[in-house]
């Protein structure tokens, strides 16, 4: 019999996460098991997590993945997405702050892959242009760019998993008088540093994260004003006195925007945080997973099996509070229902199965339910593999403390700590305000003198 071939499409933490969960076995020496594929787009391994200065196409001419920035932040505390059986203390040997930059937590999501062994499953420089499914035999065919040998490449798989994350397609809305603002207008996808709106008057576009993480930067690295426009209600927020909200608008006059309130104000940057579409170029409609950004996408089975074709995996597709946890979670179990070990019920019982979670996702009216259904929805998974458990409901409480900590301090938030959940130890304190920490390298955050 020959062996059961999976493509992984990507090498974010999803697709790592996805590649480890096999490569633990492999370790554990597991015989026979699948021959693996992971097709990545850019030249290393991270997704998301790997900084680029570029914006528009790469080397490749490929759509930029990046839609991280410069001075970015942890936006969470890191004890909420602290890996079961790898501790921050394990990996930096001391207490470390609960809010590290992006590339302290790169390094730490990087530090307990084993590269030599994952890299052997990974072409690089090879997105993933087309994929298939023949019905009669049963087999996926997936179509890549190698880029490293110009040529075109088509494999026969069992199975596909899908992780190429989802927030990197931008939403753009257009809004009348665009063509003519004689300043920049960038999606959040787009926005590297934060210096260049330095002494600006800088207008952002939408109600969520982006919003309000890249306005927090402007103002830290010295934007003149940052006014924040959404349709929403109030974030509730003490923010500072340069930074204010104002409604939705109806059209832009030069530089003048004209808000939905009747006030109008002039400014010299827009930067539409409108979010990101889910797009899959490479898949045919009847193999896409059609959603929005949300908790629980339709017809995918334990979020991650999809309801047409039980072959064809998606993962990391939900809205997300945990994060490389969950992913985590997620690779344990569609391993374990690709070897067999966990038997896919027919199609009604997956149906029914998703509906149940739907219909709960229906009922969710705050941040605090949403959390815990993400953290519910983890447990799920987790209990049914081998997956080394971990106290995601404590994990849970964390946001929920964190979500407070913003409302009363918007910008000192990342000054608090959180006790590890795995490991009990209190996180380190800043030496000073994250506000004034303006080195967001690995060095210069290691070389702080943290307070414990
Ligand atoms: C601005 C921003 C800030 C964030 N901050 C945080 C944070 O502080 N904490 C946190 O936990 N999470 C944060 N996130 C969430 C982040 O997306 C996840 O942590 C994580 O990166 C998702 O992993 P993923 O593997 O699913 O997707 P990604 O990281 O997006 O990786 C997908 C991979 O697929 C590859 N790919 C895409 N298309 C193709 C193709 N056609 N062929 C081959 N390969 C392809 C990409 O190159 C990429 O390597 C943030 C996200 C953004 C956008």
């Amino acid at each position: 019999m020959s062996k059961t071939k999976i493509a992984i499409l990507g090498a974010g933490p999803s697709g790592l996460a996805q590649l480890r969960a096999f490569e633990a076995l492999r370790k554990a020496g597991v015989k026979d098991l699948p021959e693996i594929v992971c097709y990545e787009k850019q030249n290393d391994i991270g997704g998301m997590w790997n900084y680029t200065w570029r914006t528009g196409l790469d080397k490749n001419g490929e759509p930029v993945h990046g839609s991280m920035y410069r001075y970015l932040w942890s936006n969470g505390p890191k004890e909420c997405l602290e890996f079961a059986d790898y501790s921050f203390d394990r990996h930096f040997n001391q207490p470390i702050p609960s809010y590290p930059p992006r590339e302290v937590l790169k390094d730490y999501i990087m530090g307990r892959i084993d590269k030599r062994a994952i890299f052997n499953y990974v072409r690089f420089e090879s997105p993933v242009r087309w994929v298939t499914f023949d019905n009669d035999t049963q087999l996926f065919s997936v179509t890549v760019m190698n880029h490293k040998t110009g040529e075109q490449e088509t494999e026969e798989f069992d199975y596909v998993i899908v992780a190429t994350g989802h927030f990197s397609t931008p939403n753009m809305p257009y809004y009348k008088g665009m063509e003519q603002f004689p300043g920049r207008v960038l999606h959040a996808h787009d926005f590297r540093d934060a210096l260049e709106f330095e002494g600006q008057d800088v207008l952002l576009v939408g109600g969520s994260y982006s919003a309000e993480d890249i306005g927090s930067q402007c103002y830290k690295y010295g934007a003149k004003s940052v006014t924040i426009s959404h349709r929403g209600g109030s974030f509730g927020y003490n923010w500072p006195d340069a930074i204010s909200e104002k409604p939705g608008f109806d059209y832009i006059d030069g530089n003048v925007v004209h808000f939905s309130d009747g006030t109008t104000q002039a400014f010299d940057a827009i930067i539409m945080c409108t979010g990101y579409i889910f797009h899959f170029p490479f898949l045919p409609d009847e193999l896409r997973l059609e959603t929005h950004n949300c908790l629980y996408p339709d017809n995918l089975y334990k979020g991650v099996v999809f309801q047409r074709n039980p072959k064809l995996i998606y993962l990391g597709m939900q809205d997300q509070w945990f994060t490389f946890n969950m992913f985590d979670a997620q690779a344990w179990y569609v391993r374990d229902v690709i070897l067999g070990k966990i038997q896919l019920p027919d199609e009604q019982e997956r149906r029914k199965d998703i509906d149940a979670w739907l219909q709960r996702h229906e009922q969710l009216d705050s941040d605090e339910k949403s959390i815990d259904f993400q953290a519910d929805y983890i447990d799920d998974l987790t209990g049914r593999t081998d997956y080394p458990s971990f106290p995601v409901h404590q994990q849970a409480e964390l946001f929920k403390q964190w979500l407070e900590d913003k409302k009363s301090d918007i910008m000192g938030f990342r000054n608090k700590s959180y006790p590890s959940t795995i490991t009990g130890t209190m996180a380190a304190q800043l030496p000073k305000p994250w506000l004034e920490i303006k080195d967001d390298t690995l060095e210069g955050f290691m070389a702080l003198k943290f307070k414990n």
